[in-house]
């Protein structure tokens, strides 16, 4: 019989003294049952919790464990970096050579300002887009998350579509304004909205492949659609690749669907497990930051040396081989879930992107923010707590992506698939 009694302990200890218990919403687990786990050790595609329950997991730190847990190569080039200095304060080469990486695999990326997470990412490049242009209102899609500021929290995924919360709390009227909300896969809705902005459209920010809705890939045509209409009217298109950057390709959606965007935004890999985001694009518009330009955005920790080192030993690691296992990998995964749950005789449909999966526990197709809501969010917790106890960890929500490593062999698979007939059996 598994206990959870140390992680229950621990997250009554929390609930005291942290809000809600934690640091992040979706680690909470509300949506499938609410008892959070607490983790200890990961090595490769495992992680033992508090009570040392071995899980094989698909969660990957929400994106940046791309390598899997622990891989020697990034462990010594944060070690190597820490006896150099945590943080100087100043320039260190470590900023150099990861933003020179980024440009050499992303090619759109002429400027690169590093950041401490995707949400960072996501406000700066807004405010050049705005800077630039001299515009007020940017486009976003229903279902895409960019992260929390206060403009993006508008019909808003992750997170706020699994608390039922699209736009949250304490954001004010007039920013929310500014922010006009289209149809993913529908650049007939796109079109509307600008036509309605006379003119005042900044920028139009998008997950080219999205994941928190479930993953959405974009449909043919979509995203050289956005380009089109950007071109067309001076507007910035900026693909957030916080998610997609360095997963579905090795140049990210961009170099994937082959669409150049004004700007772009990164986090997760880039960072290898630490805090860094970064966004960057054509030089004329990044050339607005200061101290370049007018348009302020800083950081005390941005290009910290030990996450520079950590981002940049997990980028060396990545080529078109490890690309092709994690597609072969990923989609042994998807075939096999999918069979499973027609076994079962559950009504499911499943969408991938590279190694980015999600099983939706409805007929589909998924393709936007509407058609992702119709999912049996019951089954699915029934689902997750299912493959919990029989030690496989997934993201804890019907509205996100699962994450494929390259340290999860054939044989990791298969017993994942294992265990999902297991449950989906019981859930038929
Ligand atoms: N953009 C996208 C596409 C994301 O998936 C996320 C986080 N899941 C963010 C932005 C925000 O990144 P962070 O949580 O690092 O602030």
């Amino acid at each position: 019989m598994t206990t959870r009694e140390r992680s229950e302990a621990l997250a009554a200890r929390a609930r005291e003294v942290m809000v809600g218990g934690v640091n992040s919403p979706v680690r909470a687990f509300k949506a499938v049952g609410g008892e959070p786990l607490f983790f200890e050790r990961a090595d490769g595609p495992r992680m033992w919790d508090a009570d040392g329950n071995e899980y094989l997991e698909y969660v990957g730190s929400w994106g940046p464990m791309i390598l899997g847990h622990g891989h020697p190569a990034v462990v010594e080039a944060v070690a190597d970096a820490a006896r150099q200095g945590f943080s100087f304060g100043a320039c260190a080469e470590g900023e150099v050579l990861l933003a020179e990486k980024v440009r050499e695999l992303v090619p759109s990326m002429e400027r690169v300002r590093m950041v401490n997470s995707g949400t960072e990412a996501t406000m700066s490049a807004l405010r050049a887009a705005r800077g630039f242009t001299g515009r007020d209102k940017i486009v976003k899609f229903a279902g895409n998350y960019h992260g929390h500021g206060d403009g993006l929290l508008v019909k808003a995924g992750s997170g706020a579509m699994t608390f039922g919360v699209p736009d949250s709390a304490g954001v004010p009227a007039d920013v929310a304004r500014s922010t006009l909300t289209a149809t993913y896969n529908d650049l007939g809705s796109v079109r509307e909205l600008i036509a309605a902005a006379e003119g005042d459209v900044a920028a139009i920010i998008v997950e080219p492949v999205a994941g928190n809705m479930g993953v959405v890939p974009p449909a043919d045509g979509f995203l050289e659609g956005l380009r089109g209409l950007c071109d067309a009217d001076g507007i910035v298109l900026i693909l957030d690749e916080v998610m997609s950057g360095f997963r579905v390709a090795l140049g990210g959606a961009q170099a994937r669907y082959d669409v150049r965007p004004d700007l772009s935004c990164f986090g997760k890999v880039v960072g290898g497990g630490f805090p860094v985001g970064c966004y960057g694009g054509r030089a004329e518009i990044m050339d607005c930051i200061s101290p370049a330009g007018p348009v302020y955005q800083a950081g005390t920790l941005s290009g910290n040396p030990v996450a520079m080192a950590a981002g940049l030993a997990t980028l060396r690691q990545l080529d078109e081989a490890l690309y092709e296992g994690l597609e072969a990998r990923s989609d042994q995964l998807e075939q096999g879930l999918r069979a499973a749950a027609g076994d079962a005789g559950v009504t499911a449909t499943t969408n991938r992107v590279g190694s980015m999966v999600t099983l939706f526990f409805q007929e589909g197709p998924v393709t936007d923010y509407e058609s992702a809501t119709r999912s049996d969010t019951e089954r699915f917790g029934a689902w997750w707590r299912g493959m919990r106890d029989r030690g496989v960890f997934l993201p804890p929500s019907q509205f996100e992506a699962l994450f494929v490593s390259a340290s999860h062999t054939t044989d990791d698979i298969g017993a994942t698939l294992d265990a999902a007939r297991e449950v989906l059996g019981t859930l038929g």
